[in-house]
Formats: structure tokens, C-alpha cells, sequence
């Protein structure tokens, strides 16, 4: 009995490992993937047809020989299913329909005011259910959804503890799960981000990069050695709480001086407003502004760019990353933030560990983390499938 659940668990693992170099390596042959992967011809030829059997593999013609019978190529049905992808924020819901393969169908945008948690979660419900009205036919149909939070949660996705949001000991993932009767993944914004830049974005070929979600406050997401760092208890990363004024004015999380008080989209507006007597400057009217010239909002954008250093400082000398992307909203103020933030960092980082490093702004804008929280439900998807065409 021991022998058949470990030559089950061998078949399910090298199933996964064919699936992925079919993923991420597309269009291949099956020779390439045994090649690859020092697994026999015969067994991936066996692997490879339970995944066309389950439609999440193609064959797609024959490709280049070379030499002998020319292979016949095989492609990731990216369209066997849907995802969705949420990006929960202090002020909005940006939601994302995508296929398998992390290619965004449809994608929703929604201003909330936070008036309480059930009217956003209601909120997020009629969003999430518009997405999935909106879905094209599949044969899994809706795989899963995936939701980031500005805030911690445990591993039965509860959202314990989002400081921006005021909300405490959510279920979100029951209440979204009894609802819709979809499996829901639920994990912290800027992990999510992290792995949705990993996957799609600027770090797809890097294996440490701390991802670094300015928003109305800050989170990183830390890869490390390509795989995301939770921390002993899922709680890593709440870097917009490092202290950066010992005796600084108070943090909603309790702390002083933190740096999300001098260096997130908040801070930013809260300077702006005071500065130019105007209550209800928003960051649009601030970009469209510095675009046109205005100098005292250009010094705005660059002041925040020098705070921003200031924390960045701090993750290049505890981490030694080999990336740090930055992203979130405020990536379209690159052109006035990056000057000042590099300066900085060559005046204060360790030169050690800055030799390599790269920083940027996120090429995806703000979509890192929709895109990764749809991967969180697709790769849970696959694990299950997996799971359960072995039954058969
Ligand atoms: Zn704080």
C-alpha cells in the first residue's frame, strides 16, 4: 500500500513538473520535455495525453525537425478556464477576468468610501459576479478567484488585520466562497504583486526581487530564490511600518514615524492638500499638473521620491535583492520620483550589496497584483486537477 501511495505521489509530482515546462515553455515536444526533464519518453508521452484528455494541453501540428520524424508540438490551453483576480484597495476594487495563462479578458474598475465592511464586501460580490456573468464558455468554466488585501491574513483566509481599511478579523474568504460556491485564495496585496511582477512582469527572470506596493500605504512582497518569503507566519513584508522617525508622529498600526507616513500616495496627498490649500486635489489632478509644469507639485513629486529612498535604503542593505520594482498608482510620477530616489541610494545604501541591484517602476502599472492573485487561483486549480484525474 506505502509503494502505490508513493508511486501515485511520483506520477501526480513529475505530472505537474511536464505540465509546467508546457506552461511556461510552449509550443514543445514531447522529446524536448523529456530531455528537459530526465524523465523517459514513454512516461511523458503517458503524462502528456492525461493532460490532453483533460484539456489543458493541445496538440498544435507538427514543428522542426531535428532529424528524423518531425514532433508533433504541443501548446497550454490557456482557455480551458477562467480566473479572476482582485485587487482589494483602501479606496477602490480593480478586478481582472483572465485565462489560464494570466492574459486579462475583462477588467473592472470601482470606487468604494469604505462606509462598512459589508457594503465593500457587497460591493466586491457584485463585481466578482458581473466578471464572471462576463466569462466566455470554457471547459472548466470559473476556476477560482483570487484577492488581494492591503493587510494581514492567516491561512484560512481571514483578513486579521488591513490598519488602512480600519477592518479587523474578516472572513472574506468564507463570505466570498459560500457566495459563489468557487474555491477563493485570499493573500496579502503586496504578495500578491510580487508574484504577479515574478510571473508577468519586470522580474520574470529574476530569482530574489522585493516587490514594493506604494499605495495609500506600503507592503512589499520578498521573493527569494523565486519563491515567495512568508515569513515563520505569513506575516513578511509590512515594510511601510518600518520606523523610520524614532520619535515621528503616530501610525494607524500603533508604531511612530513609520515609513508609510512620509512616503505613500497618502502622504503625498495629505502634503498636497496643505500645501496648495486645496482639500480635494487627487493624484490625477497632481500628475496632469507636474505634466504641465507646475513646480511646486514637481517638488511635491520630488520630495516623495527622496522618502521613498529613504525606505528603499533600508531594503537594499537587510536584503541584498537583486531587483526592487516599485509599483502601484504612483509609477506614473516615475519621471519626477526615480531622480531623487537614486540619488539617495547611491548617497546611503551599502555599495555591496547596490552593485548589482536594479530599481524600477512596474511595467505593469497597477495590475501586479490583480494578475497575481489570479495565479494564486490557477495554480491552486492545478494542483487540484492534478489531484483528481489521478483518481480516475
Ligand atoms: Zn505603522
Amino acid at each position: 500500500m506505502k509503494q502505490t501511495g508513493d508511486l501515485n505521489l511520483v506520477k501526480k509530482i513529475n505530472k505537474s513538473i511536464v505540465l509546467h515546462h508546457i506552461r511556461t515553455n510552449s509550443p514543445i515536444s514531447r522529446a524536448r520535455i523529456a530531455e528537459i526533464t530526465g524523465l523517459t519518453k514513454a512516461t511523458v508521452s503517458s503524462l502528456v495525453n492525461e493532460l490532453i484528455e483533460s484539456s489543458v494541453v493541445e496538440e498544435i501540428g507538427v514543428g522542426e525537425s531535428s532529424g528524423g520524424r518531425k514532433p508533433m508540438m504541443l501548446l497550454f490551453n490557456g482557455t480551458a478556464g477562467y480566473a479572476i483576480g482582485v485587487d482589494l484597495g483602501v479606496t477602490d476594487i480593480l478586478a481582472v477576468l483572465t485565462d489560464l495563462s494570466g492574459k486579462i479578458i475583462r477588467e473592472v474598475r470601482v470606487q468604494h468610501d469604505n462606509a462598512s465592511v459589508e457594503k465593500v464586501v457587497q460591493l466586491l460580490k457584485t463585481t466578482i459576479r458581473g466578471l464572471i456573468e462576463s466569462a466566455p464558455e470554457s471547459v472548466y468554466g470559473i476556476i477560482g478567484i483570487g484577492i488581494g488585501v492591503p493587510g494581514i491574513c492567516d491561512e484560512s483566509g481571514n483578513l486579521l488585520f488591513a490598519p488602512n481599511l480600519g477592518w479587523e478579523n474578516v472572513p472574506l474568504q468564507q463570505q466570498i466562497e459560500e457566495t459563489f460556491n468557487i474555491p477563493v485564495v485570499i493573500d496579502n496585496e503586496a504578495n500578491a504583486g510580487a508574484v504577479g511582477e515574478k510571473q508577468f512582469g519586470a522580474g520574470k527572470d529574476t530569482a530574489n526581487l522585493v516587490y514594493v506596493s506604494i499605495g495609500i500605504g506600503i507592503g512589499a512582497g520578498i521573493i527569494i530564490k523565486g519563491e515567495l518569503y512568508r515569513g515563520a507566519t505569513g506575516f513578511s513584508g509590512e515594510i511601510g511600518h518600518i520606523s523610520i522617525q524614532h520619535d515621528g508622529p503616530k501610525c494607524s498600526c500603533g508604531s511612530l514615524g513609520c515609513w508609510e507616513l512620509y512616503a505613500s500616495e497618502h502622504a503625498l496627498l495629505t502634503q498636497a492638500r496643505r500645501e496648495l490649500n486645496d482639500d480635494t486635489v487627487d493624484l490625477e489632478a497632481l500628475l496632469s499638473k507636474a505634466e504641465a509644469g507646475d513646480l511646486a507639485v514637481i517638488a511635491l513629486f520630488e520630495r516623495l521620491g527622496y522618502y521613498l529612498g529613504v525606505g528603499v535604503v533600508n531594503i537594499i542593505n537587510a536584503y541584498n535583492p537583486e531587483y526592487i520594482i516599485l509599483g502601484g498608482r504612483l509609477a506614473s510620477a516615475e519621471r519626477w520620483l526615480m531622480k531623487p530616489l537614486l540619488a539617495l541610494l547611491e548617497k546611503r545604501s551599502l555599495p555591496h550589496p547596490r552593485k548589482q541591484l536594479k530599481v524600477a517602476f512596474s511595467e505593469l502599472s497597477d495590475r501586479s497584483t490583480v494578475l497575481g492573485a489570479a495565479s494564486f487561483a490557477v495554480a491552486t486549480f492545478f494542483v487540484e486537477t492534478t489531484v483528481s484525474i489521478d483518481r480516475n
